[in-house]
């Protein structure tokens, strides 16, 4: 069977070979077993229901959060002549039908449903009549409240599955926090499905942190010699984020805005012109990047401190997805640490998860003032050991006090 999945992976993915984890994820998939995938953005982690769907019989329901990612994937898949359709608020009627029927005459292999659709009563009937023969659940953490990305809709998948009876169940994510891991185990299967933790470490990013000192001159600085390349930089408000634009387009850069007090036919725009255009520096709050897939963003800045660390991670995560070198900044400042902090005391949360949530920003702090490498203190966070990486800010600061001492010593052999 994997010998299929391998002869599939090039003939219709087109690709040479699997990445890191993705045999390990589908072997057990083939098998029957349900299993749930903890690995890094950008590890290929959509191939790991998207192959299966074409070696086997049956349709795979794959619930997604994100309308963007949905239509990506669906015209993808399409066009690589998979039988694949979406069902979202952004259907319009001729492809409903279209889905529908191909769900009635068994052609779909693969379903994508938004959340709001799961709750809906004729949801369970259609799928129970097209049958079902795997549910893949992406962006899995939205199950979680200790997730960065809670999503209410998701709950519905419990008695979705009620419904359906017996089904493989799969669920995908790049989360990887202890309390969340339990939560989605509890909540999407049945018994304790296999679990794959695949590596977090994202060798080709640069990590770098700073302390706000003059925030709109120093990212005008990293820029700088970084004109012409695909950016994005991360501003906590609406309001930072059409400042900053304005600056950075003063400054002679391609800068676009996207945000969710914005129009929706200009945001779609902005980002549609992001994901096919190179040089653009999309200045943006986080409600953009999930789903975007553009492989070769070489810089991701945070011009506010980020929410968590996951937050952090899959942020920075969406630079050097093509493997290619690529760097990050993170600002961060008193008012960001002052801001946070009352956000989470004057919130809705119940005290258990005030008190998670004020544990992430302590973690994120952590990070921001770590004395010895990033990365190292980045990959304990998430469970992994590791050495010095040698190339995030805080290595090399050491590293250049030895380049300054080769100096000192080329000038006096001189
Ligand atoms: P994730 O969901 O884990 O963040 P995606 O599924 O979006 O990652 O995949 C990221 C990119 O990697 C996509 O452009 C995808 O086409 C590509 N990709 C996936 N598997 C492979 C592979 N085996 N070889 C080459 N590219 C791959
Ligand atoms: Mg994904
Ligand atoms: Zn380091």
């Amino acid at each position: 069977m994997i010998a299929r999945a391998r002869s599939l992976l090039a003939s219709v993915f087109g690709f040479a070979d699997f990445r890191p984890g993705q045999e390990d994820i589908i072997a057990p998939i083939l098998a029957g077993r349900d299993v749930l995938a903890i690995m890094p953005t950008g590890a290929g982690k959509s191939l790991c229901y998207q192959l299966p769907a074409l070696l086997d019989d049956g349709l795979t329901v794959v619930v997604s959060p994100l309308i963007a990612l949905m239509r990506d994937q669906v015209a993808q898949l399409t066009g690589l002549g998979i039988s694949a359709g979406a069902l979202n608020s952004s259907n319009d009627a001729a492809e409903s039908r279209r889905v529908f029927d191909a769900l009635r005459t068994g052609d779909l292999r693969l379903l994508y449903l938004a959340p709001e659709r799961l709750a809906k009563p004729d949801t369970a009937d259609m799928l129970r009549r097209a049958g079902v023969k795997r549910l893949a659940v992406d962006e899995a953490h939205c199950v979680s409240q200790w997730g960065h990305d809670f999503r209410p809709e998701y709950l519905a998948l419990g008695e979705l599955k009620r419904a359906l009876g017996q089904v493989q169940t799969l669920a995908f994510t790049a989360t990887a926090d202890a309390a969340t891991r339990a939560d989605m185990v509890e909540r999407l299967f049945d018994h304790t499905p296999e679990i794959f933790v695949g590596g977090f470490d994202r060798p080709n990013l640069m990590l770098a942190m700073q302390a706000k000192d003059g925030p709109r001159r120093q990212i005008l600085h990293f820029l700088q010699p970084r004109r012409g390349q695909n950016c994005i930089v991360y501003c906590s408000s609406r309001a930072g984020c059409e400042d900053l634009a304005q600056a950075l387009n003063q400054a002679g850069h391609r800068a676009l805005v996207y945000h969710a007090g914005m129009d929706k036919s200009l945001r779609d725009a902005n980002q549609d012109t992001f994901q096919r255009q190179d040089g653009i520096v999309m200045v943006a709050t986080v409600a953009f990047g999930m789903g975007i897939d553009k492989p070769d963003v070489r810089f991701v800045v945070h011009a506010d401190l980020p929410k968590s660390i996951e937050a952090y991670y899959q942020e920075i995560g969406r630079a050097g997805r093509d493997g290619l070198p690529a760097d990050t900044l993170t600002l961060y400042g008193l008012g960001d640490v002052r801001l946070r902090r009352m956000q989470i005391e004057d919130g809705q949360a119940s005290d258990e998860q005030k008190r998670i949530e004020r544990q992430k920003l302590n973690a994120l702090l952590a990070l921001c003032e770590a004395p010895r490498c990033r990365r190292q203190t980045l990959l304990a966070y998430f469970g992994e050991q590791s050495a010095p990486c040698g190339h995030c800010d805080l290595c090399i600061d050491g590293v250049q006090s030895t380049d300054g001492t080769v100096d000192a010593q080329k000038a006096l052999s001189a």
